[in-house]
């Protein structure tokens, strides 16, 4: 089933959400949304095919930190004294030799710890914890640890946070739903799938 298949049974997950608790047409709205990206989320591993879509271009990555690390070699090279100086100079160095080794295939994980240390920032524990789902799922084979019983579990602890930091009823039950829908649509007794989901990894790897 492709991204745009899940993302409108996630979206219709959370209008039936809206319509069972009978919320505001912004509530409604704002639960369609979430129930769409839920719905997709389950993509994010490894050759799933949201992976190539939310990350950032490398790229863009690898230049900036190319010119963070030149930055930092030229500014201690004015600036600091004797010992900082080399210290500073060789953390510039260090982050370009790193930055060369940046490819397309880690931007999702980088993408995951932004959001991580985003979360951090601001606060947020949803958001903490988004970003460890995206660092696991990056490293998760295709239709293995996110199309589970604990990714449904993860997935939902980070949804029941969003909702106490939203502070709105119906949010956890959307994002949820998505989530699921996803999962219920990869199942192998449907005829468009040739592959199932693990959904008892790793207790068992059986695919349903
Ligand atoms: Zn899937």
């Amino acid at each position: 089933m492709n991204g745009t298949s899940h993302a409108v049974i996630g979206s219709a997950t959370g209008f039936i959400v809206a319509n069972s608790l009978q919320t505001s047409p912004t509530a409604t709205l704002l639960f369609v949304g979430l129930g769409g990206v839920s719905g997709l989320i389950p993509d994010l591993d490894i050759d799933g095919k949201l992976r190539g879509k939310i990350t950032l271009s490398h790229k863009v990555i690898r230049l900036s930190a190319l010119i963070i690390g030149m930055m930092m070699i030229f500014y201690s090279f004015i600036e600091k004294t004797r010992e900082d100086r080399w210290l500073g100079i060789g953390i510039g160095i260090l982050i370009i030799v790193v930055a060369s080794f940046i490819k397309q295939k880690h931007m999702l994980t980088i993408t995951g710890i932004a959001i991580l240390l985003g979360g951090f920032s601001l606060d947020e524990l949803w958001l903490i914890l988004l970003g460890i789902y995206i660092v696991i799922a990056s490293f998760s084979s295709h239709r293995s640890y996110t199309h589970s019983i604990l990714g449904i579990v993860f997935f939902g602890i980070i949804a029941s946070n969003l909702e106490g930091s939203l502070e709105i009823h119906g949010v956890f039950y959307s994002c949820i739903g998505g989530y699921i829908s996803h999962l219920i649509a990869d199942l192998k007794i449907l005829p468009f799938n040739k592959r199932g989901i693990k959904l008892f990894l790793p207790l068992s790897s059986k695919e349903l």
